[in-house]
């Protein structure tokens, strides 16, 4: 082992604290935004704290685009009407981003309808969101270690920008996206479907596009047309294939 995975019990005791709260939630993308809302909406002390200077997770800083998955799936794209079947908090963040300008109505996407976003504009959404709930937020702010007594819980060891700090918490919530809360508490975490996990994808965006040349090409399919994936497949360079994975 290359790593030590936690820091001696002595220095965590030793370190100033940052303060005592109800829950802390670890990561401040969509699901961290959800549970730091709802938490202290239902009127509990919350801490949020992101590594990153923003809210938004991946959404954000992986461009990811779209909300998908708040549409039933359907049987034929170019008839058919989005049918929205989630609701809750995920609708409630859909339409303060629709409200604020930042996405677009459902857009066909393959069999299903995704809706559009603007990364900055979901930044400000959440933002405004987590103040107005009264959520505590540390940016630029990384969970190092967990403090446990008897096995339970009991608060955090915080690395921030003025240095490393502890806090006292009842609850942690671990929405860090990789289960940095659990494997910090030494308990067992899994990746992917025995490790095989959906192909990645790179974001990028471009400008002054002939639209009307791009879709004689490329058509009305908006994920992949039938020629551009025999073509990627001739090269062996579609990752989306579903076997070997794994073993990449
Ligand atoms: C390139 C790309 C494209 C995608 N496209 C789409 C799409 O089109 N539509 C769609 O719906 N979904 C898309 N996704 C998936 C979507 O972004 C994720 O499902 C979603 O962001 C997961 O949210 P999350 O809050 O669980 O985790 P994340 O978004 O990963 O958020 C976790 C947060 O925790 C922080 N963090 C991690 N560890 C720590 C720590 N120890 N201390 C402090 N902070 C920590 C991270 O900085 C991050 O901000 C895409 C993802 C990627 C990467």
């Amino acid at each position: 082992m290359t790593y030590r995975n936690n820091l001696p019990a002595d220095y965590k005791n030793q370190l100033p604290c940052f303060g005592t709260f109800d829950i802390i939630v670890v990561g401040g993308g969509p699901a961290g935004i959800a549970a730091a809302v709802s938490a202290s909406e239902l009127g509990n002390k919350v801490l949020l704290i992101e590594q990153l200077g923003f809210l938004g997770g991946a959404a954000v800083s992986g461009m990811s685009g779209t909300i998908c998955g708040l549409y039933m799936t359907v049987a034929d794209p170019l008839v058919a009407k989005p049918e929205q079947i989630i609701f809750g908090f995920a609708e409630r963040f859909r339409d303060a981003l629709y409200q604020a300008g930042g996405l677009t109505d459902p857009q066909i996407y393959g069999k299903t309808w995704v809706a559009t976003h603007d990364c900055a504009t979901y930044k400000r959404v959440a933002t405004d969101m987590t103040r107005q709930a009264g959520v505590t937020v540390l940016y630029h702010t990384q969970m190092v270690d967990v403090i446990t007594e008897d096995d339970a819980f009991k608060g955090m060891v915080l690395h921030t920008k003025s240095g490393f700090t502890r806090v006292n918490a009842k609850k942690a919530i671990d929405a860090s996206g990789d289960a940095d809360v659990v494997y910090k508490m030494g308990l067992k975490t899994s990746k992917g479907n025995d490790g095989v996990i959906q192909n990645p994808t790179m974001m990028f965006k471009v400008g002054n596009v002939d639209m009307q040349q791009y879709l004689s090409y490329w058509g009305q399919d908006t994920i992949s047309p039938p020629k551009v994936v025999s073509m990627l497949e001739a090269e062996d360079e579609l990752l989306r294939k579903k076997s070997g994975c794994s073993q990449r």
